[in-house]
């Protein structure tokens, strides 16, 4: 870059400090603003464009068009040339604005007799904060070097917009991070809570955009990305044999060693910003050009380079992950993901969590389940929106986040946690009645658990025992194997705490999306239909065996319930009971105590299992169903997919008609049965289950309320007359049907 150039700028920006530092409020500053970079570039006018809301620009600032239009000029995004630079965020340069495509006129700002244009989006980390606007009566284009001047300063502009420096007397805009939001997202976990936010990775806050020597903070940055490669590297040698992260890092390091990003960074800083705002002002381009790309291999890339701009920036600011900020005594989690350890570090003491990616079936939704905390993931862009300490209701019923939500949507969130909060009050006085329909049925409720946090719920929630405990949580939410002696004193814990309520011990459940640190990872095109569950126990019956003796262990003379998941044909079911057998008598040799009563089961997650011969039927001790995958492998749908997931209804009458069927044959053969899926935690799902036959249902804790509820106010016989009508009807769902029934019975 010239060199002249460089000094200009820094020029300019030495000025929009000082200027930035005086004692004037908002609105004072920002037309300060724009007649410095008028006279700097020799313009005849400078602008400033700010968002008002996400959908509407206006005009906040101006030299040289009509003082009158500001705070009334407003376009729509994509409207007109600066609607095109904020939506597309790119840079528009002509020289002759009145020809250009979509250029608009506006004649209360007497824009028409200026000829060039040059538009700049002025952005943060990729948030799109507004457009800043140079134009003059000649026409011409303006050089590359004067291009890259107006983007630094609008970089700057745009950290100075988040520290809010513009808000204030005047009211040039109100700062972005002070307004309410709405997000939309997806329910993982029901419930709701109100709190305040607690960021995962907090936002990096750049104070100091502006630097006086270029030299220094270029040593900084060198610095910094020394340091930061070492970090990588380090972070290399330990990923060994994981290819997966071996890839990412690899492409880190491509980044952290490319010159063509320090180039640009150097630059940045011979320019006039400091080592961090250069960093940022990369990440912003990189998260431009990711958020337009169809690309998905080069969004990749883009997204790893904005982590280790993060990284970059951590390293600068000093700020890793402790800010020192303090957790809010009610703290809801905001983050972009995070994994089902971190999230049990935080424990219960969080009321909520938000999360930007994440989905329904992950580790991360399960462990939240298991400490029955509100979970809505997909929360698009919470975690740019979100500061530490906002306000922030999370409505795990609808998907719906409220950031620094006005009075009335607060009071109307505050009417419905009371709602609940009653109802939850009503169940608690059905705690010790039994799950008795007003046909005179009754069903058992059962509690799913997975967490030793978990089993505190076993008394205050009415379940009769725990119907599904998944024993791989212990071995996710860890970073190595756990020893034999670890297993088997937790599951003994477990016992202790169950008392004489019995409690359904699944064997270890790994590969698809539950995925185990310390294991190798095994690369399949179909992980869910893959090597999992007990294949990989029969395969490699190492990690089984130790587990089962640890159960036997832990029983210690008790009565033990284990259950196979995944079993798709009965030599399956064979092979895994012969291991039970093998268990038990080397334990018996070992001098171990048996215990008392021993009962194997086997989960039936697969449509295979159902039409199994009878044989299979008489030899397991009970069946549970696992609706959540065998309902995956019934419709062809992708239970972590939230696209086709949600397109086919658990009572659509050819499921019922199969698990039906699955009642039929357990009938017939004398096998206890029960269901364990998430949907039987859903009053409606758990009432039909009921209404065809099931007798054992087993759920999330905080459900069992509910579903009782429902059941001892319907009559079984009823709901499946209702059941078969809607069916006969040619309905594809009982749904409507069983709702209208179910609306009916509040009324008697
Ligand atoms: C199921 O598949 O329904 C089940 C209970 O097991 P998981 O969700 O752990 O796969
Ligand atoms: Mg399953």
């Amino acid at each position: 870059m010239a060199e002249r150039l460089e000094t200009e700028s820094r020029k300019l920006l030495g000025r929009l400090r000082d200027a930035m530092a005086g004692e004037d409020a908002g609105q004072a500053r920002l037309n300060k603003i724009t007649h410095l970079i008028a006279t700097s570039m020799g313009c005849e006018v400078c602008s400033i464009y700010l968002f008002r809301d996400d959908e509407t620009l206006e005009l906040c600032a101006t030299e040289g068009l009509n003082p009158g239009a500001v705070h009334e000029t407003r376009m729509r995004l994509g409207e007109g040339l600066v609607g095109r630079v904020a939506k597309q965020r790119i840079v528009i340069n002509t020289p002759n604005a009145p020809q250009a495509r979509g250029f608009r006129y506006m004649p209360e700002t007497g824009e028409e007799i200026f000829s060039s244009f040059l538009g700049v989006p002025i952005q943060r980390i990729g948030e799109s904060l507004g457009v800043l606007v140079v134009q003059s009566k000649t026409a011409r284009e303006y050089s590359a070097d004067e291009v890259y001047a107006l983007e630094v300063v609008a970089m700057v502009l745009a950290e100075m917009t988040e520290l809010g420096a513009f808000v204030g007397e005047g009211a040039a805009m109100s700062a972005r991070h002070s307004q309410p939001v709405l997000l939309r997202g997806i329910v993982a976990q029901e419930g709701v809570a109100e709190g305040h936010v607690w960021l995962h990775e907090p936002r990096v806050v750049v104070s100091n955009p502006i630097a006086d020597d270029p030299v220094k903070e270029e040593e900084r940055l060198v610095e910094a990305v020394d340091h930061l490669r070492v970090g990588v590297d380090q972070m290399l040698s330990m990923a060994v044999g994981d290819k997966d992260q071996q890839q990412v890092l690899e492409t880190y390091r491509m980044f952290a060693n490319s010159k063509g990003w320090m180039r640009r960074m150097v630059d940045d800083i011979q320019s006039g910003l400091s080592a961090e705002a250069a960093v940022e002002k990369e990440q912003s381009l990189a998260r431009a050009r990711m958020s337009q790309s169809n690309d998905a291999y080069l969004r990749e890339r883009l997204s790893d380079l904005d982590d280790l701009s993060n990284r970059l920036l951590r390293i600068l600011t000093g700020q890793g992950s402790d800010t020192g900020a303090e957790m809010p005594a009610d703290p809801i989690l905001v983050a972009r993901n995070i994994g089902p350890a971190e999230l049990l570090e935080y424990g219960r003491g969080l009321k909520g969590i938000v999360l930007e990616n994440g989905s329904v079936g992950s580790h991360a939704a399960i462990v939240a389940r298991a400490l029955a905390i509100p979970l809505v993931v997909h929360a698009n862009r919470v975690t740019n929106d979100a500061l530490n300490g906002d306000h922030i209701m999370v409505d795990g019923e609808q998907g719906i986040v409220h950031l620094r939500p006005d009075d009335s949507v607060a009071t109307a969130f505050r009417d419905k946690i009371a709602m609940q909060a009653a109802a939850q009050e009503r169940y608690s006085s059905i705690i010790n009645e039994p799950a008795q329909a007003l046909c005179g049925s009754v069903v058992s409720l059962h509690m799913n658990a997975g967490l030793m946090a978990d089993l505190p719920s076993l008394g205050g929630s009415g379940a009769e025992g725990v119907g599904l405990f998944r024993t791989e949580l212990q071995f996710l939410v860890r970073n190595k194997m756990p020893r034999r002696s670890e297993l088997s004193a937790l599951y003994a814990r477990v016992l202790d705490a169950a008392g004489d309520k019995r409690v359904v011990f699944r064997t270890l459940d790994i590969g698809s999306d539950k995925v185990l640190p310390y294991m190798k990872p095994n690369d399949e095109p179909n992980p869910a239909l893959g090597w999992r569950a007990i294949r990989v126990g029969l395969d490699k019956p190492g990690v089984m065996r130790m587990q089962l003796q640890a159960l036997i262990r832990a029983a210690n003379g008790r009565p033990l319930t284990v259950m196979f998941p995944f079993i798709a044909q009965l030599e399956e079911f064979r092979a895994a009971r012969r291991e039970v057998d093998k268990a038990m008598a080397r334990e018996e040799k070992l001098g171990h105590r048996l215990p008392a009563k021993l009962e194997v089961g086997a989960m039936l997650e697969t449509p295979s299992l159902a039409y199994a011969s009878r044989a299979l039927f008489e030899e397991v001790e009970f069946l549970s169903v696992g609706g959540n995958d065998l309902k995956q492998f019934f419709f062809a749908a992708d239970r972590e997919n939230e696209r086709v997931r949600r397109r086919y209804d658990t009572l659509n009458v050819s499921f019922l008609s199969f698990l039906e069927r699955i009642v039929e044959r357990c009938t017939e053969s004398n096998t206890p049965l029960s269901f364990c899926g998430e949907d039987a935690g859903r009053p409606v799902e758990a009432l039909c289950f009921a209404a065809i036959g099931f007798r054992s249902l087993s759920m999330r804790p905080a459900s069992i309320g509910p579903v009782k509820s429902l059941l001892r106010r319907c009559n079984l016989d009823e709901v499946r007359d209702v059941i078969a009508q809607a069916t006969d009807r040619g309905e594809m769902s009982v749904r409507a049907a069983v709702m209208d029934y179910v609306r009916g019975q509040h009324h008697t």
